[in-house]
Parts: C-alpha cells; structure tokens; sequence
C-alpha cells in the first residue's frame, strides 16, 4: 500500500515494473528503489488582494538520498497532487542518474493556477511556500529549480526567504534563478536548447537535412519556445506551435521570434493569428521531422502513437507519452527515433548542477563553456544509451530508464541498507 496514487504515479510505477523486469530486480527490491524517501504536504494561507485568506496545499517528494541531495523543480499548476509530483520526482531520480549528476530526484508544486494570481499573490504564496519548506531542504539536502508555472523570478524569491530566514545569503539553495541573483548564465536556454541539440544529432545521424526538416511544438513554455527559437536557428521549418490557449499551423514556417514576442506581451499565443489556428490534438499527429511535445504529462496516447507523421519524438516534457502509447512506439521503432524524456530534456537539470557548483564555489562560468559541458554530457548520455539499445535490442525508453535505474540500485547495494 502506498499514499501515492492517480494517472501519473500509475505511469511511473508502470515504467518502472517494465525496466525492472528488464533488468531482473528481485520482487523485494522494488519497493525500496521505487516508492519515495520522503514526501512533505503543507498548507500555504496567503492574504488575497481584496483582504480574504486564501489556503493552497503544497507538496515535495524527495525520491532517494543515495547519490547526494534531491534536486528537481517546482510547479504551479492547477493539476498538481502528491501523486503527479511523487512520478515527477522519481523521473528526476533516473534523469539525474543518467546523465551523471550527484543527485536524487525530487519535485514540488502548489496545486494553483499562476495566473488566477495577482503578482503579489504570487510573491506571498511563492515565499510562503518555501518558508514551509526550510526544515526540509538545503543545499546539501535538496535543491528546488523551476517547472511549469514557475520562473526565475519565482526563484529569486524562494532564495530570499530562504536567505533571510538564514541571516545571509544562500544562493545555492535554488537553481534556475536570475543570474543578478547567482544564477548561471545559460540556464533558461538550457532544457530547450539541450532538446534541440539532440534533435539535430538525430537527423544528422539519419540524414536528414536541417534545411529541409520540419518541426512541431507543443507547448511554448521555457522549453517548447527556446526549443522552437534554437532549431529554427539550425535552420529546421517550425510548421505549428501551440499552448494552451491555442495550436497555429503554417506550413511555409512560422516566425518563432515573433511568435516569443507576442507571447511575452500577452502572456500565450492567444490573438496572435485567426487565419493560422488548427486544433492542437491534430496538430500532433502532422507530417514532420521532429515533433517535440514540451508541455504536459499524456498527451501521447496509444491511439495517436499510431497516427504520428513524425520522424523524431524529442520529449521536451516530462512523462508525455504513456505506456500503452510506448508500446506503439517501440514497435515503429525503425519508423519514429524516440528521444526519451529523461534524456531529451535533461539539459535543464544538468545545468542546474553547473549552477549549483558554480554558486557553490563562487566561481562563474562563461555562457559558451556552460553549454559546451552541458552538450557534452547530453551526448555522453546519448551515447551509452545508444550503445545499450545496440546490445540488447531494446527500445530507447527502456534502455534510457535501465542505466538509470541501475546506478541508482548499484549505489544503494554498495551503502547497503541501515540499519
Ligand atoms: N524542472 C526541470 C526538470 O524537470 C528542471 C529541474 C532542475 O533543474 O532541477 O528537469
């Protein structure tokens, strides 16, 4: 029996069942490296606008401490429950396996709409958030970042309440902050940028020309947006984007720095074009070379698993394809190369590391050597899944997930259980 439950932590534990079959992990082995160390609910009254109190329930789960501390974001969303947060977090925990960083997984989040919030709603629920939070994270404990619904700006503050409960200044107590406020350079771009770094090394590898190749994005948060921006700049077509408010479709391209332009003023892609509007589900299922869904959890099911025209499936999200959509996928493998989400958008956290480090030492990087290191060990990761796929005949999913799994189990069979 377990507290957590829903759609999401199903998908999770349905993952994780494949991979441990995979990887022959002892039935009473399985709790012990799936279910979460720990998981904190508070409640975070804020006083509203028009003088009423308004109470939000906050949640982090911390997946293992084995390899260090936890690290994952934190997320506004109207969707938000322990159950959704606890699969978040344990995802992290394979995504920060594999790709090497010392970290266990975690996520947090407040079950809110951001934008149901005033501005300084938003400051006095952010900050009381993470008042709640101090006994329970530390920069050597467990390291908050943003997610969807959250921002630098969100972080600047967890890091000041944080700090002044402190007496002094604790930047590395967050990632993903502005860099005025000890954050690195190259952070924002870095999830999106990562997701079309290794898009591009797909189609080189299955030549498929930049010039010529077309591009769908779903979502146009921190990620699908930069994603979008940087494939654009290799040269990719962005034939339709979409949020959720609105998908647009123009197969000569869109214009994805005025499509940034628009969305920063008018806070989505609503009103940006009657005439280009198409329905976000079909949006997905478009001929292209590489869709990116960068926006929520299940968005890929079986039934459009098996309708998608693309060539390349470059998870820009976390969780966006369930399994029942992975057995699909693994059968049109030859067909659609799928970037798995724990790679594709790892970059993200793998810059949250360098910031971390960085702050850390009080030692800063310059932005050409933040991204040169995070390619490298988005292309280390790549390659050992590549490798793993070739000598097991697997899908990249599984093979992704197993190296990540199996550091985590090999670090805790090596500390052993205590007591
Ligand atoms: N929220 C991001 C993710 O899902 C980033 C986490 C981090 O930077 O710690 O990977």
């Amino acid at each position: 029996m377990t507290v957590y439950s829903g759609p999401v932590f199903d998908m999770a534990a349905n993952q994780f069942g494949v991979i441990a079959d995979y990887l022959a992990i002892p039935a009473d082995e399985r709790d012990r490296l799936l279910l979460p160390k720990r998981a904190v609910v508070v409640s975070c009254p804020i006083h509203r606008d028009d003088g009423s109190t308004a109470v939000f329930e906050g949640y982090r789960v911390q997946h293992h401490l084995t390899l260090g501390p936890t690290k994952g974001g934190t997320r506004f969303a109207a969707s938000v429950d322990l159950g959704e947060v606890a699969a978040l977090a344990i995802w992290m925990s394979w995504k920060c396996a594999l790709v090497g960083l010392p970290y266990g997984g975690a996520k947090g989040g407040i079950g809110v709409d951001p934008s149901s919030l005033s501005a300084h709603e938003l400051e006095s629920l952010s900050r009381r958030y993470m008042q709640e939070m101090i006994p329970f994270v530390g920069p050597h404990i467990d390291v908050m970042a943003p997610d969807m619904g959250t921002n630098e700006q969100v972080m600047a503050w967890f890091m000041d309440t944080y700090s002044m409960y402190q007496g002094r200044t604790v930047t590395e107590i967050v990632t993903g902050k502005p860099v005025s406020a000890g954050g690195t350079l190259g952070r924002r771009e870095a999830t999106g940028r990562g997701v079309a770094h290794l898009a591009k090394r797909v189609m080189t590898e299955r030549s498929i020309g930049l010039n010529t190749a077309t591009a769908v994005v779903q979502g146009f948060g921190n990620v699908g947006s930069i994603a979008a921006a940087e494939l654009q700049a290799m040269g990719v077509t962005i034939v339709a984007v979409s949020d959720h408010t609105c998908a647009l479709h123009r197969p000569a391209g869109l214009d994805v720095a005025d499509l940034m332009r628009h969305a920063a003023k008018h806070g989505s892609l609503l009103g940006y074009s009657e005439e280009l509007k198409c329905d976000p589900v079909a949006m997905l299922t478009l001929p292209c070379d590489v869709l990116v869904p960068a926006a929520t959890e299940r968005v890929i099911d079986a039934n459009i698993a098996g309708k998608l025209q693309c060539r390349i499936l470059a998870e820009g999200a976390n969780g966006p394809t369930t399994p029942d959509a992975d057995l699909v996928l693994e059968k049109r493998q030859d067909e659609i190369f799928l970037i798995p989400d724990i790679l594709c958008n790892a970059g993200g956290v793998v810059v949250s590391y360098f910031e971390w480090v960085q702050d850390l030492q009080q030692l800063f990087w310059e932005e050409e050597e933040v991204t040169r290191r995070e390619y490298q060990i988005l292309n280390r990761a790549f390659d050992q899944m590549a490798s793993r796929v070739k000598r097991d005949n697997i899908f990249n999913r599984t093979a992704a997930m197993a190296i990540g799994v199996e550091r985590v189990r090999a670090a805790k069979i090596t500390r052993g259980l205590f007591p």
